[in-house]
């Protein structure tokens, strides 16, 4: 039997009912939430919540896939449990206040756990190449079901971001960072052989192109896109964005690690035709490839020789990554960044970011009027 991927296209994606509606059909189109969810599991929903940025910004997945995907568990007797851990350059306070989780949880009264906190069981990896053994939380490994939430963009290093690459935020605080320095294309496999989503559904509403998976431009796509594994997800998705999935490492090294045949997908609802178009692919700056490659070889050497097993990456990172600075000749001091940062990181007497309490939101970046902010080492294109 193929692997039924549906798409859907969201006219008015602006109108919240239209896209819980295009979410609902997108699940039916696979045979309905109750193939997957019995009344009583525990429903893992796992959105991609990795920066603090808004869901307008296409880095994270609006909340309106959380919100349906909570009441459809629900309507089902299930329990739902909103699991995220973004990634740990990050504040994750300021990522689940600035992306709205923490509101949305509150307001439902759903229960919220933050990933990097919880308690974590190491696990072995069934055929594991990268990882043989991963620390995983608790409360994914006890959930009856995982429904995976990914938001659809590119990514520097591993071309796409979606259904794979998201289950790499289950991993613990910088355990995620090991997944960089054991191979990261390997890596996000093993994590899917552990961690296995039941379903799948893409919030491709305003997805990234460019310098994903943070930085890059929004395309207006009006697409959601769903299905139960999480292969043929991602192989559609990257067609959809125009890219050959066999040019994406991750997705063929899956297809020879799970035997998996991309001819046998199905695809149903809208076609991928429909609605393709050609995203532009990361382009780093060559001094800043040449710095994150540099990192990631001092990182493993360090791993492996003198740290005791831990990833020093996140402080090197932190000398070269890509965090905002201001441009003293553009910047008039208007006022408007620094009233607006939520950590009060701008030192306007200097014209200077705090890369120690800059939490990465870009807020300087979107509002300054003068074009004086901006991303050391990446392209805005
Ligand atoms: S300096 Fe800019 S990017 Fe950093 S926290 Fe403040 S507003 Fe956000
Ligand atoms: S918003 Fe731009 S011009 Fe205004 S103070 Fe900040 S960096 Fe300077």
């Amino acid at each position: 039997m193929g692997h039924r991927v549906a798409i859907i296209k969201v006219a008015d994606h602006s109108n919240s009912e239209a896209v819980a509606d295009g979410i609902r059909r997108s699940v039916q189109l696979l045979g309905g939430i109750n193939k997957i969810v019995e009344k009583g599991d525990r429903v893992i929903l796992k959105p991609n919540l990795e920066t603090p940025r808004e869901a307008r910004t296409a880095a994270t997945t609006s909340m309106i896939f959380i919100e349906t995907a909570v009441q459809m568990t629900r309507e089902l007797g299930a329990v739902p449990i909103v699991a995220e851990g973004p990634f740990m350059n990050y504040n994750a306070e300021a990522v689940f206040q600035v992306t709205g989780v923490r509101t949305l949880c509150d307001r439902l009264g759903v229960q919220f756990v933050n990933l990097n906190a919880a308690e974590t069981v190491e696990v072995e990896v069934p055929g594991g190449k990268a990882h043989k053994k991963l620390r995983l939380p608790r409360v994914v490994l006890e959930g009856d079901k995982l429904i995976n939430l990914p938001k659809l963009k590119t990514h520097h290093l591993t071309t796409i971001t979606c259904a794979m690459k998201n289950l790499k935020g289950v991993l613990p605080g910088q355990d995620k960072q090991l997944s960089h320095v054991r191979g990261i294309h390997q890596a996000v496999v093993d994590i899917n052989k552990t961690v296995r989503s039941d379903l799948v559904i893409v919030d491709g509403l305003l997805a990234m192109e460019g310098m994903g998976p943070t930085f890059g431009g929004v395309v207006d796509l009006g697409v959601v896109a769903a299905g139960t594994n999480v292969i043929a997800v991602d192989s559609i998705c990257a067609e959809i964005m125009g890219i050959d999935p066999f040019h994406i490492p991750h997705l063929k090294l899956a297809y020879q690690d799970f035997s998996f045949d991309p001819g046998e997908i199905e695809v149903v609802g809208t076609s991928v035709k429909e609605v393709q178009r050609s995203f532009k692919i990361p382009r780093e700056r060559i001094s800043y490839h040449i710095a994150l490659r540099s990192a990631h070889i001092l990182d493993r050497y360090i791993y492996r020789n003198l740290s005791g097993g831990k990833t020093i990456f996140p402080r090197l990172s932190g000398l070269f990554g890509a965090h905002p600075r201001i441009d003293a000749d553009l910047c008039t001091r208007c006022n408007l960044c620094d009233k607006s940062c939520p950590v009060g990181a701008i030192d306007l007497t200097r014209k200077r970011i705090d890369a120690t309490k800059c939490v990465d939101c870009l807020i300087c970046l979107e509002l300054c009027p003068n074009k004086a902010v901006s991303v050391k080492g990446i392209s805005a294109e």
